[in-house]
């Protein structure tokens, strides 16, 4: 799935330093007054260290994301600039969403880049938005019908998006 937003921050915070299990109070008062919505979040930092994993290219049509988590990479980077962008969905959406934040990295250099699993960040600027008007589309095709897509699927998703 695609997530895309026409990003216009109401709240905009240096920090010192940021990580990912500090995120959610760093987002104070989102959270908890928004912790039904979704927020969209951009970091802009130093990275004293950040791991993201990169998933396997799609072998075969339709190919189960379990599948793709097995070919994927993970890397490790230490002293990097760069951002983190990506949304908080709230639990109820998990299946369409993964619940939770879903953050990707870009190098400054624009070199690096991938699904953050982990970060340590110094010099940072916070940047985030609620959003309340969620628009989904959802193909129409024969295909995307063939199979009843299975609550469990979110579970692969968590390995693999
Ligand atoms: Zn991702």
């Amino acid at each position: 799935m695609i997530v895309a937003t026409d990003f216009q921050p109401t709240l905009t915070r240096p920090l010192d330093t940021l990580r990912m299990d500090t995120l959610e109070k760093a987002l104070h008062p989102f959270f908890p007054a928004n912790q039904n919505n979704f927020i969209a979040v951009r970091v802009d930092a130093t990275f004293k260290k950040i791991v993201y994993r990169i998933g396997g290219p799609q072998i075969r049509p339709r190919e189960p994301l379990l599948e793709l988590s097995k070919r994927q990479v993970v890397k490790t980077y230490e002293n990097v600039a760069g951002t983190l962008f990506g949304f908080y969905s709230p639990p109820y959406t998990n299946g369409i969403c993964v619940a939770g934040f879903h953050l990707h990295f870009l190098s400054a250099d624009r070199q690096a880049g991938g699904h953050v699993l982990e970060f340590e960040a110094e010099n940072v600027e916070l940047k985030a938005a609620v959003n309340t008007h969620v628009h989904l589309e959802l193909p129409a095709s024969e295909e995307f019908n063939q199979e009843l897509m299975q609550p469990d699927l979110a579970k692969d998703l968590h390995l693999a998006e």
